[in-house]
């Protein structure tokens, strides 16, 4: 039952943020629903969820007229400069810019429908060949060009961490990027303030929320798991 599932969710981030000593309504939680059909976000949606995440472009507009105007779409996924078009419009925030030349596009399009995009900047923590995302150490300077445009707005950043069976082994990568945050507040560039950490998936949600996370993406644990068809 997904309805379950969330409440199971939701449960387990009040207690990891009271363990935290946080509280507990600083962390967002995204029903992540890629590959899932129309009537489980509906079922999410009852359920009371109103952050939704998506990875694709396409599925966001397909998913878009069919379901309640209220959802916050979240784009978590890459995103090619060609498809910013097809989104600006619909989308919450993206957690995904990871590149100057994205978020020109990005800031180009938000511009003509004259908004505001709220924007993470996707930082690669751990250095993994197969993932998106800038290096830490260039995530300051990407962070400092990204803030000059007029249509975007750098709210935080976000990460995938590996995968792994063992979630504690995350932590260091979680502690890593809100140090980032924390760091590159510090310096006190022009028009960034950042305070939104988009970190913890299902195997590690609560490890990310001892950690400082605002946005936890949790697909599987609502969902159950995806099938993808070849
Ligand atoms: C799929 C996905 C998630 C959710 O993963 P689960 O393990 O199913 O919770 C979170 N973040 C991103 C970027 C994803 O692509």
């Amino acid at each position: 039952m997904i309805s379950e599932n969330i409440k199971k969710v939701q449960n387990n981030i009040i207690d990891a943020a009271q363990a935290a000593g946080r509280d507990p309504k600083e962390v967002t939680l995204i029903a992540v629903s890629k590959t899932k059909p129309v009537e489980a976000l509906q079922e999410a949606y009852d359920a009371g969820m109103r952050d939704f995440g998506e990875n694709k472009v396409q599925e966001i507009v397909e998913k878009y007229d069919k379901l309640p105007q209220d959802i916050r779409w979240h784009l978590i996924g890459h995103l090619q400069t060609n498809k910013v078009k097809y989104i600006i419009d619909k989308v919450y925030m993206i957690h995904s810019v990871d590149s100057y030349k994205l978020a020109c596009e990005i800031s180009k399009h938000a511009q003509k429908h004259n908004v505001i995009m709220p924007i993470l900047i996707e930082v690669n923590v751990a250095n993994e060949e197969t993932k998106f995302g800038v290096k830490p150490e260039n995530t300051e300077e990407l962070v400092k060009m990204i803030s000059q445009l007029p249509a975007i707005s750098v709210k935080g950043l976000m990460t995938v961490a590996p995968f792994t069976e063992n979630p504690e082994e995350n932590s260091t990568y979680f502690s890593t990027l809100k140090q980032l945050l924390v760091d590159i507040n510090a310096k006190n560039i022009d028009n960034v303030n950042m305070d939104c950490l988009s970190m913890g998936m299902s195997g590690d949600y609560m490890v990310a929320i001892n950690e400082g996370s605002t946005y936890v993406r949790v697909g599987t644990s609502i969902f159950g798991q995806r099938q993808y068809m070849i």
